[in-house]
């Protein structure tokens, strides 16, 4: 087994996120020596101690911090400038800060400037998830076969991002460094926008009348209930993506709109090539998704 890449690991959050990158350190052994956990209810941290995931637990995150060499955020990117706040005087001079957040402008505006000098800040998203949330939700597979995006600011230590990307590897994941920008653009297609409308189509069913709504669950089968699955995800994390990733969302979501209403237009004057040909580009990028083994 190849050496721990980090001696103490600490985790902020340990919700789907954290609590699978906890399960793949203890399963694995080569990624950290010590793994630190805190969270911000007692009852998460209660939970996190039953189900042996830690070394230590840490009600205080700048406790948790303390010696650490890797500390990674795992809340929720609106609770990011908070704890960096909460620990940048605490951060070990060397040590590595990174973090899981879905949005990564964001992140960089929250975050960067609270970063003490001799701190390494590297940016990362896994992209891979599930409907579920709290530390009950992790588990060792998660990561695999995924990406995990890494979006360092200009004149990041090589040698940091390096250690960055070959933690993620470890987990499973393949590795892209991306421009943050470009981040948030890719991730509004291909995930943000996608969530909005899972959210916004059940909203729409459930002001249905009464007896509608009844039928849309009993023959949710027919598609909707794929969009259900998507819609159970975390409220609040959710919230602060869509809040963190405004421009790039509404811009996206802008362009969808305007596809919706071109789709109406065939639908209303039965042009039956251009309504062909749209279902037909959909089964392509299905096709292509199976192509490379990520649907
Ligand atoms: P989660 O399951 O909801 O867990 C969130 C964790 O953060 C919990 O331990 C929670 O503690 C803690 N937390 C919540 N609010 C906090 C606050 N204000 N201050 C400090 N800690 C707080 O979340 P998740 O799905 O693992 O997501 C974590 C991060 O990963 C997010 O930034 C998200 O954008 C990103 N991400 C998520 C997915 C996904 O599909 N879920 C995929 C990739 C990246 P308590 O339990 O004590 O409240």
């Amino acid at each position: 087994m190849a050496d721990p890449l980090f001696r103490r690991l600490a985790l902020l959050g340990i919700g789907l996120i954290g609590s699978s990158v906890a399960r793949i350190a203890r399963a694995r052994g080569d990624l950290a020596a010590e793994v630190v956990v805190n969270a911000r209810s007692a009852k998460t941290l209660e939970r996190v101690r039953e189900l042996g995931i830690a070394d230590r637990i840490e009600a205080d995150p700048a406790h948790a911090v303390a010696g650490a060499d890797c500390v990674m955020l795992c809340a929720p990117v609106g609770a990011f400038a908070a704890l960096a706040e909460a620990i940048a005087p605490h951060l070990a001079p060397g040590a590595i800060l990174t973090d899981v957040g879905s949005t990564k402008q964001s992140v960089i505006r929250d975050v960067g400037p609270l970063v003490p000098a001799g701190v390494h800040f590297v940016p990362a998203h896994p992209l891979a998830g599930t409907e579920y949330s709290g530390p009950d939700a992790g588990f060792v597979t998660l990561f695999e076969n995924r990406w995990c995006l890494l979006t360092p600011p200009p004149g990041t230590d090589a040698a940091a991002v390096e250690w960055v990307a070959e933690f993620w590897r470890r987990c499973g994941a393949m590795v892209q460094t991306m421009d943050p920008a470009h981040h948030d653009r890719v991730l509004a297609i291909v995930s943000h926008l996608p969530h909005l409308i899972a959210f916004t189509i059940c909203g729409t069913a459930d002001d249905l009348e009464d007896e509608s709504r009844q039928e849309v669950l009993r023959f949710a089968a027919s598609g909707f209930r794929d969009f259900t699955r998507i819609a159970a995800s975390d409220p609040v994390m959710w919230r602060d993506v869509f809040l963190n990733n405004r421009e790039a969302l509404l811009e996206m979501l802008a362009r969808f709109m305007e596809d919706a209403q071109a789709m109406a237009r065939a639908v209303r004057w039965g042009d039956a090539g251009y309504i062909e040909d749209k279902v037909q580009r959909g089964r392509g990028i299905r096709r292509s998704l199976i192509e490379l083994k990520q649907a």
